[in-house]
């Protein structure tokens, strides 16, 4: 390249950010000086209370599963330098890959360095042309990347639409598409919806078509025993494949898997480039997701006091006035719909010590802006009330408390 065509490749990204930032959709990073957990110390040394992350069972910032992961490092040092097939297999992964069919009810698991790589290599390998991928229009950013990666046809249906979902299934059978797979998240993490698997499992019956769910926004909490959105609607074992993530619930810090039926995860161990050309999870998390496991094996405490908090704070926080997305998930939208609104909101709770993030369009629909809040196990009955009487302040300085 010429200076004159370098100099042209840097002015037009220096644009884009301008551009970007003109926009306000300009994404910077908030530095913590802390661990993470339900209160965080900002850089300037602030501390707040946290609300935006996903930290469900509190354990990002948890002493026990700290302990855990040194442990791991101890006996199996701190990395493997290689990819799982070459010389980076221990056995702390093939008992996590274990541990974690128990939890899930399937046959087997295969480990991944983040859920973003699971969804990424879960399709070519296992779907191609002749094939259909019936896939909801809110699905996670990795499942539409690991799609687009497939050759397979791609029918989309609208959000948790089960009628729309019908038609697509009958579109593609019309087609005559040799296997249909269903792809949907068990949570949409913008709303907090829950998909209605129990008809969407009807459906793929009806239609003989393959299930595939991420439950990154369900592993570890949802359902009686903390399963997932299989158990939540009392469909487990009719799911044919789960991706999901051990960088939120279960522990927080990285990884993702993929699990299913023997057959699935051996052609996934053979072909899916993930996993065949990236590093090995590091051995402290192996260690320490596998320690996060057996405690949720052994006690519902922390799934249970993240629910209780979450009932708790959507019943107060409609109280005092705000328009939430209902639900029962965790994830609560506090809708302001406005996207100013949403800035100035998210602004000032900061100034209150609370840490939240708006969400406007294009993330979110026009008009639909947002603050999302995100309970933890790890927040106290105090610490939300803290959170709710500074909703209720900032609600009432911009005027947007619905007088009941
Ligand atoms: C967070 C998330 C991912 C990505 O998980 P990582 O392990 O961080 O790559 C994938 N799918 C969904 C639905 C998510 O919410």
């Amino acid at each position: 390249m010429s200076d004159q065509a370098k100099n042209a490749f840097y002015s037009g990204l220096q644009h884009n950010l301008e551009t970007l930032r003109e926009q306000g959709l300009y994404k910077p990073e908030r530095v913590l000086a802390s661990r993470q957990g339900a209160e965080v110390v900002s850089i300037d040394g602030r501390t707040l209370i946290n609300m935006c992350a996903n930290n469900y069972l509190g354990l990002s910032g948890d002493l026990q599963t700290q302990e855990a992961s040194i442990e791991a490092t101890k006996k199996y040092g701190y990395g493997l330098s290689s990819v799982r097939f070459i010389c980076g297999t221990q056995t702390v992964h093939k008992e996590l890959e274990a541990a974690l069919s128990t939890f899930l009810g399937t046959d087997d698991t295969i480990l991944y360095a983040a859920a973003f790589d699971a969804n990424g290599g879960v399709f070519e390998p296992l779907f191609d042309e002749n094939d259909a991928i019936i896939s909801d229009a809110l699905n996670h950013a990795s499942l539409i990347d690991g799609i687009r990666l497939c050759k397979a046809a791609r029918y989309r249906y609208a959000n948790n639409d089960m009628v729309d979902l019908e038609a697509q299934l009958q579109a593609a059978t019309a087609a005559g598409k040799r296997h249909k797979v269903i792809v949907t998240d068990g949570v949409f993490s913008m709303d907090g919806t829950i998909a209605h698997l129990d008809k969407i499992v009807e459906l793929a019956e009806k239609y003989g078509a393959l299930t595939l769910i991420d439950e990154s926004h369900a592993s570890g909490f949802m359902g009686k025993t903390g399963r997932g959105t299989h158990e939540h609607h009392n469909v487990m074992g009719r799911i044919d494949i789960i991706t999901g993530t051990l960088g939120k619930a279960l522990g927080g810090a990285m990884g993702g898997f993929t699990s299913g039926r023997k057959e699935v995860i051996d052609t996934l161990r053979q072909k899916s480039r993930p996993y065949l050309f990236s590093n090995t999870l590091a051995p402290m998390i192996a260690g320490a997701s596998l320690s996060v496991l057996k405690r949720l094996e052994k006690s519902t405490e922390l799934r249970d006091r993240l629910h209780e908090n979450t009932a708790f704070f959507r019943a107060e926080i409609e109280r005092i006035g705000f328009t939430i997305k209902p639900g029962t998930h965790p994830v609560v939208p506090v809708m302001l719909f406005e996207a100013p609104i949403a800035q100035k909101f998210a602004a000032r709770m900061f100034e209150l010590g609370v840490l939240l993030s708006g969400f406007f369009y294009p993330v979110v629909p026009m008009g639909q802006a947002r603050v999302r809040v995100q309970l933890s196990a790890a927040h106290t009955r105090e610490q939300l009330e803290f959170v709710l009487k500074a909703f209720e302040q900032a609600g009432r300085e911009l005027g947007i408390l619905k007088t009941i």
